[in-house]
């Protein structure tokens, strides 16, 4: 059916960007601005909520583009996918059916932190997200660049406070109403391209930045606090030019793990899975680096760059004497070219060339495209509220790097909750929040409102503190029944889907703890495993399960006639119960966090006239972010435990 579907796509995008100007509607719910990683889940998400949804992006040949590297998923990035895919989201199903190296990272740790990953064939993703959005009920999808945020003035009542009423196009008075917008624009909002000792205007290379008027209206209508990020890409390498005989090669996972939960396979088959390849840098890139760098004005104005893609400039003058690894990772199966992942860099191209061929296999190799650094503008997302809306403007969202973060998966993640809840305002819903306790887009809004951000923010396992339960395994359980049930997000045959695997991963649990024996008698049934350390208490099959050597396998094939039937679920039991003891510990603190999370702090509180006992200090960060929960206020740098409970007793007498 998708075969069909991507058939069709480039008539679709005739017809779709026919629509520009020609608009069946003036009026819509939502307005998408920006068909980025952010975007394309924002519109799907909004629609999917039921709401009439326009995306307004600038070309729409570029929707779903891979803009800097062509993988998905990683460490803690990998969790964002799946928790995504379980809220029905797109991008889990677009690696599945774009995949062309599948690995999960981390496999030596816990299956808590394991980071489902793969290399993506670019042209693949692209088409996969644009057959999605343009098959979608209910989604518009235009051409257009958008120019301008229509607000309403402030209301007299309320100062300060804005409503969001549409947006106007560029080239034109074109103007579009709606009442919630999503502003996705990506690295785009005022971005400047530097290479060398060249600054163009630019989002991304070969496209246009967002216009002016759209940075003025942030800033100086809505009097938002705005900053300025950067980011670079590597040189990419023409294949056929390297010498692959000097390189290691790294294989894929024999088995690949699909992303979605609806899907057992991916589209790419085990052995059709292409390699990448491992070498590093010498002592020659370090004095490529410091011969360029007077030609080099992107790593001038800052040689640190961003922690998390640093370039090769930054990190070679902040490692000197170190060899850097560098990963040659495929562009697609038809691509002749390959991603150097490590080698990000702004030098002008002809000293690209030369830093290049001082790596081991690379001494003949050609650049096909330069690499480039951009600088853009990013909003200060404490000013926005759990469910990403701007605390002083009604109706707009905001979602992606545009919000300070760094990276499809996070930008995805962030896309999807602001078009559920730009769709929940549209359609007169109360506005929803996902909890850190609950989700790892949980912990990354959460993350992005109370700490705010002074560098591209990207996620890890180690900012998720309830990662034992957070798990790439149990995302369906953790919000595919929510996102049915409370949020509207997800559709019926995925909920019925989460729904028979959570019945029958309890009745297995329920089976496994029936089956009590003493520690002599599990021996008599599985002779292989040796259980030294509790010889004469008895063990539950769950308990035996947590055993390293034992697999529900094992189990099953010892009490085929009440476990067989679940085998479909054998790793997934395992994992359960390994993490069983850890996730009844911390049951209790969840449960805490949850009820902070509950208690809501007025938006409109006058922390410097509150009647009770807290320092100026404190009442200056309070005013400052303005946390919308008590829990958003104890993760507030700066805020004391004393404060916390005058606070909780401000909440108890007033609420
Ligand atoms: P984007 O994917 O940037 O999408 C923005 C979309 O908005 C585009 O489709 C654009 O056309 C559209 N748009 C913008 N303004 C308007 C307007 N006014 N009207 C209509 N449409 C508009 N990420 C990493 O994780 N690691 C890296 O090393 C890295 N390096 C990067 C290097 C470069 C040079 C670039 C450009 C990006 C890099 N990224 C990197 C970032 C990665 O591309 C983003 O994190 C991700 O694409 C963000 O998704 P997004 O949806 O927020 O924005």
């Amino acid at each position: 059916m998708l075969t069909k579907k991507l058939s069709t796509l480039h008539s679709f995008l005739l017809l779709a960007s026919r629509r520009a100007g020609h608009l069946a509607r003036q009026q819509y719910d939502v307005i998408v601005v920006g068909g980025g990683h952010a975007g394309a889940e924002a519109a799907a998400a909004a629609a999917r909520m039921g709401a009439e949804t326009l995306l307004v992006t600038q070309k729409i040949h570029t929707i779903g583009v891979l803009s800097c590297n062509p993988s998905l998923g990683g460490i803690g990035k990998g969790h964002l996918v799946k928790e995504i895919d379980a809220l029905d989201g797109l991008c889990g199903r677009a690696g599945d059916w774009a995949g062309i190296y599948f690995s999960i990272l981390n496999r030596k740790k816990g299956p808590a932190v394991w980071g489902p990953r793969a290399q993506l064939d670019r042209q693949r993703y692209r088409e996969f997200i644009q057959a999605e959005l343009l098959g979608t009920p209910r989604l518009t999808v235009l051409e257009g660049s958008v120019e301008e945020l229509q607000v309403t003035e402030p209301n007299p009542e309320e100062p300060g406070h804005h409503r969001v009423t549409g947006i106007r196009l560029a080239n034109g008075s074109h103007q579009i109403s709606a009442r919630s917008v999503v502003l996705t624009t990506g690295t785009f909002l005022s971005g400047s391209l530097f290479m060398g000792q060249t600054t163009s205007p630019g989002g991304r290379i070969g496209d246009a930045p967002s216009s002016a008027g759209l940075s003025y209206t942030l800033q100086e209508r809505l009097g938002l606090r705005v900053g300025r990020l950067r980011t670079g890409t590597p040189p990419r390498i023409v294949k056929d030019s390297v010498d692959f005989s000097l390189v290691e090669p790294h294989l894929p996972d024999k088995h690949p793990t699909p992303f979605s939960f609806l899907n057992t396979h991916v589209r790419c088959k085990p052995e059709e899975q292409l390699l990448c390849y491992l070498t590093c840098t010498t002592p020659g890139v370090e004095r490529v680096v410091r011969e360029s760098l007077h030609l080099n004005c992107h790593i001038q104005q800052d040689t640190k760059g961003p922690r998390y893609c640093p370039s090769i400039e930054s990190r070679v003058l902040r490692f000197p004497g170190r060899a850097h690894q560098v990963w040659l990772e495929p562009e697609g199966v038809n691509s002749d070219l390959l991603y150097p992942q490590g080698l990000s860099m702004t030098m002008p191209p002809d000293m690209q060339l030369l830093l290049i061929r001082e790596i081991p296999g690379m001494q003949r190799a050609e650049i096909h495209t330069p690499g480039y650094g951009v600088q853009y503008d990013f909003v200060c997302p404490t000013q926005l509220s759990p469910a990403l809306q701007v605390k002083s403007t009604q109706g707009l969202f905001l979602a992606g790097q545009i919000n300070g973060t760094t990276g499809y998966e996070e930008a995805a993640a962030q896309g999807l909750w602001a078009g559920v809840n730009a769709a929940r305002w549209a359609l007169s819903m109360p506005p929803l929040a996902l909890s850190r306790t609950e989700s790892y887009i949980g912990v990354l809004i959460d993350d992005l409102i109370s700490r705010g951000v002074t560098e591209p923010y990207r996620m890890f396992t180690s900012r998720a503190e309830f990662r034992a339960s957070l798990r790439p395994d149990n995302a369906d359980l953790r919000l595919t029944l929510k996102g049915f049930e409370e949020v509207g997000c997800v559709s019926s045959l995925r909920y019925q889907e989460a729904v028979r695997v959570r019945d029958s991963l309890q009745e297995a649990l329920a089976a496994l703890q029936t089956l009590t024996l003493s520690a002599p008698n599990w021996t008599k049934k599985l002779p292989n495993i040796r259980i030294s350390e509790v010889k004469t208490t008895s063990l539950t099959g769950v308990d035996l399960l947590q055993y390293r050597d034992v697999s529900f396998e094992m189990l099953a094939s010892a009490f085929p006639e009440c476990l067989s039937r679940f085998t479909e679920f054998s790793q997934r039991l395992k994992i359960e119960a390994v993490y069983r003891f850890h996730c009844e510990l911390q049951k209790k603190e969840i449960e805490r966090i949850q009820k902070e999370e509950n208690m809501a702090l007025p938006q409109d509180i006058d922390y410097f006239s509150l009647p009770v006992s807290l320092s100026q200090e404190v009442r200056e960060i309070l005013d400052r972010f303005r946390p919308s929960t008590l829990g958003a206020a104890t993760r507030l740098q700066g805020i004391t435990p004393a404060a916390i409970v005058n606070l909780l007793q401000y909440v108890y007498h007033t609420g």
